[in-house]
């Protein structure tokens, strides 16, 4: 007896690979390193008393999409929620991927686009950024024009670059006829997102995807959205599970969004600590990439990358280690924590790479 084999093609699937390694200064992951505010936490507590958990949540999110057309300055009918902002990526998948379809992404970019295409069934078209991980106008409409894919995936800042997508890049990739997915997780640590630079006429076919994972300091709570078009929200309807936002979830959002003050007084401090690491990573035997996000990307110059890597953790400050990547060769990404983490690692950094 054997256990039934799966669909074909999904033990080609590489899985998320990210190793949770034990160490006292975590910074892997692009998390928020300050919980949320305690008044959130206190509200959503209280909320807990008046939702009714034996009911169904609210199938269409009505308040939690107003509130974010709100803030977005787009209709609720362009609003689009789901359990992580990987989630809103497979919906979209789901609704304009699929098999006999295409997607084109530009690598190295965040490792989950190509991945949840490939669980889709959507064909995978990958090109390549330019040296110095940046595209061009160029660069997007040469690939466009050679693959014609259904859709082109952009991110923006890039993980694990940090660089933001060039305005002419983003404008090359709506002038095809292509869904365009902007990745703006990391959207607020950046200097322009794509609806600041795009107008409200030229939009059709613009999808920007956003997360409470980050600037909201939510990572636990699994809740992304995506700002799309009235009839790109309505295909995803047609593909999420009916019921899919827990009311749990829809409420936190709420509540969360009650703390935008907080919310842009965290970005600033992680800005602010995020200049300051790099100030200090400069003199060191260390290339570092400008970064836009919450992360820095760098490469060590004169020792092996993963002895490095094992050296800060022996400090036990634990970075993300990309070295043997494809394109990422010897490439490190830290994270900015608090004031306290990011000292340790810049300590840390210092002891292993020397002055
Ligand atoms: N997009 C990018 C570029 C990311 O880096 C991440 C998280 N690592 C995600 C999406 C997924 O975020 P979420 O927690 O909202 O699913």
């Amino acid at each position: 007896m054997s256990t039934p084999a799966p669909r074909p093609g999904l033990s080609s699937l590489a899985g998320y690979y990210s190793p949770q390694v034990t160490a006292s200064v975590r910074l892997n992951s692009n998390e928020s390193p300050v919980a949320p505010p305690d008044s959130f936490v206190e509200k959503l507590k209280n909320a807990l008393d008046q939702i009714s958990l034996h009911r169904y949540p609210d199938r269409q999110v009505n308040a939690l999409r107003e509130a974010l057309a709100d803030r977005e300055g787009v209709l609720p009918s362009e609003i689009f929620c789901a359990n992580g902002s990987d989630e809103v990526l497979q919906s979209l998948f789901l609704a304009y991927g699929g098999p006999g379809r295409s997607v084109l992404i530009f690598e190295p970019t965040y490792a989950l686009h190509s991945e949840i295409a490939r669980i889709t069934g959507t064909q995978v078209i990958t090109a390549e950024r330019s040296d110095g991980f940046t595209l061009s106008e160029e660069i997007v409409s040469a690939a466009i024009t050679s693959h014609q894919p259904d859709i082109v995936m952009l991110c923006s800042p890039n993980n694990p670059t940090g660089l933001t997508e060039p305005v002419e890049a983003l404008r090359a990739a709506l002038d095809s006829s292509a869904l365009v997915l902007v990745d703006e997780a990391y959207g607020q640590f950046a200097s322009y997102r794509a609806h600041d630079v795009v107008d409200p006429t030229d939009r059709e076919r613009l999808v920007a995807i956003h997360t409470f994972s980050k600037t909201w300091a939510l990572a636990g709570l699994r809740l992304g959205y995506a700002v799309a078009p009235s009839p790109v929200v309505e295909n995803l309807e047609l593909v999420a599970m009916p019921y899919h936002l827990s009311s749990i979830t829809q409420r936190a959002g709420l509540l969360a969004l009650e703390g935008q003050g907080e919310m842009e007084a965290r970005v600033l401090t992680l800005k602010e600590e995020r200049q300051r690491i790099e100030d200090a990573m400069a003199p060191l035997a260390v290339k570092v990439w400008p970064s836009e996000a919450n992360f820095i990307l760098f490469r060590p110059t004169t020792l092996v990358s993963n002895d490095v890597w094992q050296g800060l953790l022996d400090r036990s400050v634990l970075v993300r280690n990309f070295s043997d990547w494809p394109r990422l060769d010897g490439c490190l990404r830290v994270t900015v924590g608090t004031p306290e983490e990011n000292e340790a690692f810049i300590t840390a950094l210092r002891e292993v790479v020397g002055q």
